[in-house]
């Protein structure tokens, strides 16, 4: 059962700062005991609070949750990022860039590029809700958003759409 917030509230109970996305973000690409791609021993991983990154118990290897993400390169908040995918999940007819911009507050650019990523990861769909891909349907927010974590393990590494949409 998916336990992805539905309302604004439910949003921000569960994503209230960058910290709860990052690591939100890390368990659903990693989560703890994944096994740690330098010493190949499964780890706890540990917040290395400079960075974006997580520690190897064992080696001190990094593990850096937005690379290889839409996430990466962007210095807009994963909050903002979150809340814009969950606007998007949320809302049957899509979400304009003017949307974004007046509800997050950034640069109306800003706001163009987020929903035009959105769209790109979301662009495989037909329809709104569902994900149909190989005999599947998954809701498209189903990992990013509803937390759901799968398939933790050595070579694990999920593609950018996976991250995003939860198309596993
Ligand atoms: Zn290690």
């Amino acid at each position: 059962m998916s336990n992805k917030p539905q309302t604004i509230a439910q949003f921000f109970k569960r994503f209230p700062s960058e910290e709860a996305c990052l690591n939100h973000l890390f368990d659903v690409r990693f989560g703890q005991g994944f096994e740690c791609p330098r010493c190949e021993r499964a780890s706890k991983w540990f917040r290395i609070k400079a960075e974006r990154a997580y520690s190897c118990q064992w080696c001190g290897h990094h593990l850096h949750p937005t690379v290889g993400t839409p996430f990466e390169k962007t210095r807009t908040p994963l909050q903002s990022w979150f809340y814009a995918i969950f606007l998007f999940t949320t809302t049957r007819n899509g979400v304009a860039a003017k949307e974004l911009q007046r509800q997050l507050g950034v640069t109306y650019k800003t706001a163009w590029r987020m929903a035009d990523l959105i769209r790109k990861h979301m662009g495989d769909v037909d329809g709104d809700v569902l994900i149909g891909g190989e005999g599947k349907e998954v809701e498209i927010d189903e990992t990013l958003i509803g937390g759901k974590r799968t398939g933790v393990g050595a070579g694990n590494y999920r593609d950018n759409k996976t991250v995003l949409l939860g198309m596993v």
